[in-house]
């Protein structure tokens, strides 16, 4: 070993949300575990922001709730889709959920994480390194024993039992362990930018349709505080074909579909428009010897529905739970690995059926245009029997299996 090489209990690769929840609450259970974040802070504006009920109560459970609720934007309480008839039609209603946080909430990812960050100091397991790529694995035999990483200061080794891919959908550790993917359909992508306004938009996150001769224009809007949040979804591939129709007709179709901001979209501007390629897809096997894939780096998420975060955050609650004793011990089997998979697949699965559902009901409107709404039967459903709304809010929201804070990692509500 070189002068270079640290050793710990776990290394996390990526501090984004899997990584920094898994990387907490490992270290409030005892664990010397480092976590490695490339970038030098958590400020990236392309991002998911939506904090499901499921994070609410885990915060609660961690002692953090009042704090975050001081960050936190909106209350949202449906997930829903409007139609160019303007009707709402509401697929998911969270405040059902016998929870007490019955509501998602729009919070900043980079603020979300800067309070678990701040917790983790006061934990003396808990090393987060910004600014620390992993580069490699490192590798003995069939086992992986570590990384190396890249820092400000030259190239350096880190060695422990378990390392953590959290590094997100495009995750180099799970390349590396060559760990298949079993990729799920998606035919369309997104446009992501902001509007900065003062308009207040629905406590709704809904699709929402234009049809006529604006037809296929299908927007999300995310209300924050001073500007929404919103995503354009465009056939898969088209990117190029829809930013030589300029920003005018951008501009144009926002105001056709969301009136309030005609005079605010005036201040867009095409390189305002970031792309995101949207990937739905999940490794057929989460682990090796050795190394553990959770969040977008085992199973990326559509955006539509809002969940990855918060898919993400439970993956990071499983891991600790369910690793925490035997990294403390020094040794983790793989079928102590195979365990958080499996618990965690019943979730993953759930959520996928019910977004390719979603995708079925709106990609032939953002191909072709046409009313955005529902299938006749479930809509019939859904407006005969309004508590089945419980169904999906339930998934999405919470999950199917409840994921609470180890005791090892509770802590008394913080005072505001
Ligand atoms: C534009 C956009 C909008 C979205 N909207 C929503 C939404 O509204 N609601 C929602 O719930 N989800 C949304 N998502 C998805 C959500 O952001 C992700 O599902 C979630 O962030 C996954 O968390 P993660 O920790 O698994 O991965 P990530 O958040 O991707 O975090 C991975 C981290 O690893 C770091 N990293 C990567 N490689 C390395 C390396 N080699 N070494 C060290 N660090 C590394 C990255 O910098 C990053 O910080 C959206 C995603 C995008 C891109």
């Amino acid at each position: 070993m070189n002068d270079n090489c640290t050793t710990a209990d776990c290394i996390i690769s990526g501090g984004g949300p899997a990584g920094i929840v898994a990387g907490l609450l490992l270290a409030r259970g005892g664990v010397k575990v480092v976590v490695l974040e490339k970038h030098y802070d958590f400020f990236r504006d392309f991002r998911g922001d939506t904090i499901h009920p499921s994070t609410l109560r885990l915060l609660d459970e961690l002692g953090l709730y009042n704090e975050f609720a001081r960050i936190a934007h909106r209350r949202v309480t449906n997930i829903s889709l409007t139609g160019d008839d303007g009707q709402d039609y509401i697929l998911g209603d969270l405040s059902r959920l016998h929870t007490a946080h019955p509501f998602m909430t729009i919070a900043p990812q980079w603020d979300f994480l800067n309070l678990l960050a701040k917790a983790g100091e006061d934990e003396p397991g808990f090393d987060l390194r910004m600014g620390v790529e992993m580069t490699s694995l490192i590798w003995d035999d069939d086992r992986v024993v570590g990384v190396r990483a890249q820092t400000a200061g030259g190239e350096i080794e880190l060695r422990a039992p378990l390392v953590v891919a959290a590094d997100g959908r495009w995750s180099r550790a799970r390349d590396e362990a060559r760990l298949s993917m079993r990729e799920l359909r998606s035919t369309i992508d997104l446009w992501w930018f902001r509007v900065d306004t003062q308009a207040q938009l629905t406590d709704s996150i809904a699709p929402r349709a234009r049809g006529g001769e604006e037809g296929g224009n299908v927007f999300v809007a995310i209300p924050r505080e001073g500007h929404v949040q919103m995503a354009r979804l465009i056939p898969k591939g088209e990117d190029a074909l829809f930013r030589e129709q300029g920003i005018e007709s951008l501009r144009k179709a926002v105001a056709a579909t969301f009136p309030a901001l005609t005079d605010d979209v005036e201040a867009l501007e095409m390189d305002d428009v970031k792309l995101l390629d949207v990937r739905r897809n999940e490794a057929r096997r989460w682990f090796i010897d050795g190394l553990l894939c959770i969040g977008d780096s085992a199973h990326a998420m559509s955006p539509l529905g809002g969940v990855g975060v918060n898919l993400a955050v439970q993956d990071g609650v499983a891991t600790a739970r369910l690793l925490a004793e035997a990294l403390r011990s020094g040794y983790v089997p793989t079928r102590a690995l195979r365990r958080v998979q499996r618990r965690r697949m019943l979730t993953t699965k759930a959520v996928e059926l019910l977004q390719g559902g979603i995708h079925r009901m709106i990609e032939p409107v953002v191909h072709n245009g046409g009313v955005l709404r529902p299938p006749a039967p479930i809509r019939w459903l859904l407006t005969t029997f309004p508590a089945l709304t419980v169904v999906p809010a339930r998934i999405l929201g919470m999950g199917v299996t409840a994921e609470h804070a180890p005791d090892f990692a509770r802590r008394q509500t913080d005072q505001v």
